[in-house]
């Protein structure tokens, strides 16, 4: 089998909007695993896959988007690109516009920001701005910005450039199963994601590729529902910094795929986030960051209060990986056995002391 090339160049260029004269800017992104959680599917009874979108080569989904982005930025001979971020597109952006030759400035809220994603965005060269306030007022000054400046904004707002290119989640998920999922979990923090990840259901359908479609089972944090509540919320708190949003950007998306699909876009607590967050490690050795534990507290959730149907196959999307985010793995805190250097030591510390020679 030939090489994975990533998605533009390996399977989904005639889904992409590029051209002959677009030059392909990669890290050979997509192509993610779809697990099966053995441990999801006993306690639901449904056929339960996780797709890791923590593989991709900045860590997030978020680099799906990018390579359509930032390749047309490299087409239009952009200078600059700029995104305002919770970090993953940051950390995205940086890299694809460093493996184009082209500078990138990102747009963080001050102390917000995962440091493991913050590092990305400083090694891959990006102009820093560590703006005092939250997500909401970053987009909006990047918006800005994008408006009255010779930039190119790479935040899907606006951007269906980045919204296509994440709608091969979708595709790649139809091509593994064979057919859609009945449900497609997954968290919403900007409403991008969901309404890319829909789109793409569309799409194939469209195409004749599947019959059915799946229900979209969006999830927020709690303390950060505006799509719960129906209004926008100036000051929203979660530990899950990646769906720390009060003001969608991709507001009517969202709510388009939840209705048009017959879903749902519900709220789980911070605790019950944190739960299959450990879960997820624990039971299926997949390591996320909190935000991408969102999707599997909601499925979780919704099994709790008899939503789901035994047999039915449930697609999760992980949104990104755990390595991103140290702080909160180590924030529950850890026990290790100290010993000294001797082999036969640390033997008596890790078995019953009976079964251990001298
Ligand atoms: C961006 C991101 C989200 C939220 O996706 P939206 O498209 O903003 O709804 C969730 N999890 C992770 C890890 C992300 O990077």
């Amino acid at each position: 089998m030939e090489t994975w090339q990533g998605l533009i160049d390996s399977e989904y260029r005639r889904w992409l909007p590029v051209t002959d004269r677009t030059p392909t800017v990669s890290l050979h992104e997509g192509n993610t695993p779809l697990l099966r959680s053995r441990h999801l599917s006993d306690v639901t009874g449904c056929d339960v896959r996780l797709k890791v979108e923590g593989a991709n080569p900045t860590g997030s989904f978020k680099d799906r988007g990018m390579t359509v982005a930032i390749s047309k930025a490299a087409e239009e001979g952009t200078e600059l690109v700029v995104c305002a971020s919770t970090g993953n597109t940051s950390a995205s952006a940086a890299a694809y516009a460093a493996r184009a030759g082209i500078a990138s400035a990102v747009l963080i809220p001050a102390g917000r920001v995962a440091r493991g994603k913050l590092g990305q965005a400083v090694r891959y060269g990006a102009r820093i701005v560590e703006v005092a306030g939250t997500f909401d007022d970053c987009l909006r000054i990047a918006r800005d910005l994008a408006g009255h400046h010779p930039v190119a904004l790479v935040n899907s707002v606006g951007n269906e450039l980045r919204l296509s290119g994440q709608q091969t989640v979708a595709y790649e998920t139809v091509d593994a199963l064979g057919a859609a999922p009945d449900i497609h979990c997954l968290p919403v923090g900007n409403g991008g994601n969901i309404t890319a990840t829909w789109r793409g259901y569309r799409t194939f359908r469209a195409a004749g590729r599947i019959g059915g479609l799946p229900r979209m089972w969006g999830f927020q944090a709690a303390g950060a529902a505006p799509l719960v509540h129906g209004a926008p919320i100036a000051e929203p708190q979660t530990a899950a910094g990646a769906i720390r949003v009060g003001n969608p950007a991709t507001w009517q998306g969202a709510v388009e795929a939840r209705d048009e699909s017959e879903g749902l876009i519900g709220a789980v607590t911070d605790e019950q986030i944190f739960d299959a967050y450990r879960l997820l490690a624990r039971h299926d050795g997949v390591f996320v960051e909190p935000a991408s534990a969102a999707g599997v507290a909601g499925l979780l959730d919704r099994h709790s209060h008899g939503l789901l149907t035994p047999g039915q196959t449930v697609v999760v999307t992980l949104t990104g990986n755990g390595l991103k985010d140290q702080d909160a793995s180590l924030r529950d805190g850890y026990t290790p056995v100290e010993t000294s250097s001797s082999a036969s030591e640390v033997a008596r510390a890790l078995f019953p002391a009976a079964l251990v020679d001298g």
